[in-house]
């Protein structure tokens, strides 16, 4: 039995099982109310739970050979030959460094907010499936992103629950004496200290830097405090900690680094330690520097609009940079300070853009999709002689999204290893109706389960009538068209736009024979009282009479909520104003699990999208000079007429065996040609191919 419980431990410190259903499985089966109180934290579970009782409940339940055969899988993961070994060679120090403000890994994890960081969680497991010799680099927040909580009157209200490292799946990075390794960067007037938490994450590592540490005033131990918080000071700070601070610690940990990716700004000042590194090694000028560092970083943008990007104003800069400038990179403060700009773009001169700075000192650049690289190439104008913006699309994770339901069919139908086959998505979209419908019941099943639960729940912590926690037992339909919106609340993601015309929509919801219902979810900014007033909308909608128990809002959207809603969901809504939605990924996610996509032709769907693998809105145009609210009424108008004249009618009409054919047919195709492309698998192989090994 310690020998059992030692390997579910060794488990439950590599964060292999965030993308492992089995793992889940056993913890799910020990105590699944516990599971759940923990946050699916495997180190807390196992540190909080009475031993006699682990014991006991790992006998009743029989999960000896489940722990060891998920042992031998893990073991078998960290050994087996990969992608890298077999088209590379064999290394064990990174080669590539990966440079990210914000990481989704899993939900105890909170560091992320939202897109952005669930890509850099992505990234990162796909690295450590192909076996890429990568490292990331991030911060280690204390408060991650806010823990969101509808009120009784359907507004957003925001907690803040912090991180405890210690009882985090992860490790402080000491020395051979045990005692904690800290990198150290200059601010005006006073040096700061950072120490480091390595997080595993299957072969690859993840660093993240905590200015948590004694050595430091109370206030500089505040830069960590928060992701997205605070002020312009603490912002700036906490992208030199990022991006100088990173790179002193892949000098301190001795990494010979080649490749070093900026995903997105915020790590941009790395570039200018690299430059400075280089004049002191070398004794040669910032430009021969910068020529020399300019073609090993690569920079990816996920902005379309430059309202996104990170200023700083030529007064802060000056405050933090002057004398880096003039005694590390011998070069005088405007020469520094044209770094941030751009010549021939529209970025305002008396402001430093961290997207400039990366741009001038990266060959490698690409945006998220097709469009959203023609996008940046129209936004940035970069000569004709210097390298362009590429595109490499987005991608999933496809075994972090995959239900458990799911993941058996495939398995009982292709063997335990089909991941791994080539062409596997050919072979998994001829699966009979039967099965295929079958998985799909079974899945917009067990996310109706799971919305009743936590609703039912949640009305209790709101102090609810034993009435109304009841009836949240029976809401939802668990054989209507399910339709699913989940997302940041940004305002150009129109969270509202079902309710455009809400006649429409409840002609829709309450058709008796063909209902179709609505599980929406996701938080808007603490700051953005736009995105909050769609969610107060929605909530407003979910409590009117005759929209009750069919309209539904999930509070705290974060990977746990999403990975229940992708897999349940019959159709994945999706309505930005082109071209703002650089790629979206959430759409992916349901493709493995048979969801079908509905969406306007923007980010990854414009690629994406072709009649047989789901369904498009149309829009007036593509430029923002037409009238939005005309814009608007065309697109919503679009969207009740796909719905009403193909959606529903597809899903509802069924053969003899009670399969909807036509359906299930989408359903093939979505799978064929889509989920082997949506991937970071593929992604990862683009960054590696075309960027990780050009490098010079
Ligand atoms: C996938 C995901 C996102 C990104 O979704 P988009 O479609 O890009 O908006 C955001 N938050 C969470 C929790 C996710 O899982």
């Amino acid at each position: 039995m310690y020998e059992i419980l030692n390997q579910l431990k060794e488990i439950s410190y590599n964060l292999y099982w965030t993308w492992n259903n089995d793992v889940y499985e056993i913890f799910r089966e020990i105590n699944d109310e516990y599971w759940r109180w923990t946050e699916r934290n495997p180190v807390k579970f196992l540190e909080t739970i009475d031993e006699n009782y682990l014991y006991e409940m790992i006998e009743k339940k029989n999960l000896k050979e489940k722990i060891r055969n998920s042992y031998i899988q893990y073991k078998k993961y960290l050994k087996e030959k990969t992608y890298f070994q077999t088209h590379y060679f064999k290394t064990e120090k990174p080669l590539i460094a990966y440079f990210s403000a914000e990481y989704g890994i899993t939900k105890c994890l909170k560091l992320y907010s939202g897109g952005l960081g669930v890509l850099s969680g992505d990234h990162i497991k796909s690295s450590s499936d192909l076996g890429l010799p990568l490292v990331g680099i991030g911060l280690a927040y204390l408060y991650g992103y806010f823990t969101q909580y509808i009120n009784s009157d359907g507004r957003q209200s925001e907690l803040f629950e912090p991180n405890r490292f210690e009882k985090l799946p992860i490790h402080r990075v000491t020395d051979e004496d045990f005692s904690p390794i800290k990198i150290s960067i200059e601010l005006p007037g006073r040096t700061v200290y950072a120490q480091i938490w390595e997080f595993r994450v299957g072969r690859v590592k993840l660093f993240m830097l905590d200015t948590f540490v004694d050595e430091n005033t109370v206030n500089d131990k505040r830069i960590t405090d928060i992701l997205y918080g605070g002020n312009i000071e603490k912002r700036i700070e906490q992208e030199i900690l990022l991006g100088i601070g990173g790179k002193k610690l892949l000098d301190i940990l001795n990494y010979d680094i080649k490749a070093f990716h900026l995903n997105e700004g915020h790590s941009a000042f790395l570039c200018l330690e690299r430059i400075k590194n280089s004049i002191e090694k070398y004794n040669i000028s910032f430009n021969e520097a910068k020529q020399l560092c300019y073609y090993s970083n690569i920079f990816t943008t996920h902005t379309p609009v430059p309202a996104g990007i990170d200023i700083f104003s030529r007064k802060l800069m000056t405050h933090y940079f002057e004398s880096y400038a003039q005694n590390h990179l011998k070069i005088s403060f405007d020469e520094f300070f044209n770094e941030g700009s751009l010549a021939g773009t529209k970025v305002n001169k008396e402001q430093f853009n961290m997207a400039c700075l990366a741009i001038n000192n990266s060959h490698f650049l690409n945006g998220v999709s097709k469009l959203h690289a023609e996008t940046a190439r129209k936004m940035w104008a970069l000569p004709d002689n210097r390298s362009q913006i590429e595109s490499i699309t987005n991608g999933i994770h496809t075994k972090s999204y995959l239900s458990y339901i799911s993941e058996r069919v495939y398995r009982k139908n292709f063997g335990v290893d089909w991941l791994k086959h080539e062409n596997i998505w050919e072979k998994i979209s001829e699966l009979p109706d039967e099965i295929l419908w079958r998985m799909r019941n079974d899945n917009r099943r067990q996310l109706i389960k799971f919305t009743r639960k936590r609703t039912s729940n949640k009305l209790k912590t709101l102090k609810a009538t034993d009435d109304e926690i009841q009836d949240a037992l029976h809401i939802l339909n668990e054989n209507a068209l399910t339709i699913g919106f989940a997302r940041r609340f940004a305002t150009y993601k129109r969270g509202n736009f079902i309710f455009t015309n809400v006649a429409r929509l409840k002609s829709l919801v309450l058709n008796s024979e063909r209902p179709v219902q609505f599980i929406f979810s996701g938080k808007a900014h603490p700051m953005d009282e736009g995105g909050k007033s769609f969610i107060e909308e929605i909530n407003r909608w979910t409590k009117d009479p005759e929209l009750h128990g069919k309209i539904v809002f999930i509070d705290n959207y974060e990977l746990d909520v999403a990975k229940e809603l992708v897999k349940g969901c019959d159709i994945w809504l999706n309505t930005p104003r082109r071209p703002l939605e650089a790629s979206g990924t959430s759409g992916m996610k349901v493709l493995a699990n048979g969801g079908l996509n509905f969406s306007i032709l923007d980010g990854w769907w414009a690629e994406a999208y072709r009649e047989e693998n789901g369904w498009k809105i149309d829009t007036i145009s593509e430029d923002m000079m037409t009238d939005i609210a005309e814009r608007d009424l065309f697109e919503a108008n679009s969207m009740y007429d796909v719905l009403e004249h193909l959606i529903v009618p597809c899903f509802y009409e069924r053969d003899q065996r009670g399969i909807p054919t036509a359906w299930v047919k989408k359903i093939r195709s979505s799978i064929r040609n889509l989920a082997g492309y949506f991937t970071t698998w593929r992604m990862v192989k683009e960054y590696n191919e075309k960027f990780y090994t050009k490098v010079s």
